[in-house]
């Protein structure tokens, strides 16, 4: 394929390993910041914990209470707190929600975030914010909300259940799929989209297998970090806008909206997206990108539907409405009539075809 079109690296300091947590310090210290505020959701208490005693002095308070979609209340809270503890930045240690709020108190305030990540969101490489107001999620990109460092410390990880993990990959997974097929897709957001979707559909397989495998969440957080750069580089689509209505609106959990809808989402764009829907049947040794995209889920575990994370029938044509109406970048035009047989396949679980 002759290379057409342009891509940026922002400057990010990226730290692997299981035991780099203990490099914390020296990350935020080389990272210009000297009092952040640590950030992160209940239950992971030990995590922070971990994460104050490798920051020393360089933590000058704990913000516990992230939680998902970012309501803007707590962003508030937390932009109090912050204030009144003269933070110069945050470092937020935990899921999605944790680095949300992260970004958000950056975006507000100006505070510049280290990521120390407890899951496959991908969130910790990527310059996408949202914030959830009334029932409403905005999302937007700006620098300001990009982590400066990046602490990959797959002991994290083990405590992750395997469902948790799984969903939590398909999330990452997502950022592959829909990177592949944007129309702003570039050589380099696909040689990372690809190889992403390559090491996420194997590692996943051993994590869920044995998650206290340490090798195999290595290589889950890397595939986690090839599809936070891919969804960095490109524009989301379908898939994405509605994992985010369904999340922002409707409450369902997050990673697992994205595992439930993403075989059917890709079967559904796979008439607008030859070449993407090779690509993505490649990297799994699939027939077909949304067959090996259901098998994969299904061998993780996720057998659910959108039914069961307790969409209501009549929900579905708000959503639909919801979707349409975000006007996602997207490879087959979205109507109300196709995204409302997209969520039908994913609330009844009927195979996409
Ligand atoms: P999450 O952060 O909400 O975490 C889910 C639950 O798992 C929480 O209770 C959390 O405490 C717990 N958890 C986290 N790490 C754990 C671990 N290692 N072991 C056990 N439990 C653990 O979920 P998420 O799926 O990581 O993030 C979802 C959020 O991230 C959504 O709001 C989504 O929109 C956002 N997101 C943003 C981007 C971006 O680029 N901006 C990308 C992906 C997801």
């Amino acid at each position: 394929m002759t290379p057409s079109g342009s891509y940026r690296f922002r400057p990010v300091q990226v730290v692997f390993g299981a035991g780099a947590l203990d490099r914390l310090g020296e990350v935020v210290a080389g990272a210009g910041l000297r009092r952040v505020l640590l950030v992160t959701t209940p239950g992971r208490a030990a995590e922070a914990a971990a994460a104050t005693r490798a920051l020393g002095e360089l933590c000058v308070g704990l913000f516990d209470r992230a939680a998902p979609h970012v309501p803007a209340a707590l962003v508030t809270e937390a932009a109090g707190d912050a204030e009144r503890l003269r933070s110069d930045g945050t470092v937020a240690i935990g899921g999605g929600s944790a680095i949300g709020l992260a970004k958000a108190l950056a975006l507000r305030a100006g505070l510049p975030v280290v990521a120390v990540p407890t899951t496959y969101s991908g969130s910790e490489m990527t310059d996408v914010w949202g914030i959830t107001t009334s029932d409403r999620k905005e999302t937007g990109r700006d620098e300001r909300v990009a982590p400066r460092a990046v602490v990959y410390d797959a002991r994290l990880t083990v405590s992750m259940p395997a469902t948790l993990s799984a969903a939590s990959g398909m999330n990452a997974l997502a950022h592959c799929v829909e990177a592949l097929y944007a129309g702003d897709r570039q050589p380099m957001s696909a040689l990372f989209a690809r190889e992403g979707i390559r090491v996420l559909a194997a590692a996943l397989s051993e994590v869920v297998r044995d998650p206290a495998d340490l090798g195999a969440r290595e290589r889950a957080f890397f595939g986690a970090h090839l599809a936070g750069r891919a969804l960095d580089m490109t524009a989301m689509g379908l898939h994405h806008k509605l994992c985010h209505v369904l999340g922002g609106t409707f409450g369902l959990p997050h990673a697992l909206a994205h595992a439930i809808l993403l075989p059917y989402v890709t079967a559904w764009n796979a008439p607008a997206a030859t070449l993407a829907m090779s690509e993505i049947a490649a990297a799994l040794g699939a027939e077909t990108a949304w067959t090996g995209l259901y098998e994969l889920r299904r061998a993780l575990g996720i057998t659910g539907t959108l039914r069961d994370l307790g969409l209501q029938p009549a929900d579905l044509d708000r959503v639909a409405e919801l979707a349409v109406a975000g006007s996602p970048a997207n490879p087959r035009g979205v109507t109300r009539a196709g995204v409302r047989a997209i969520l039908e396949g994913a609330w009844t679980g009927v195979p996409a075809r």
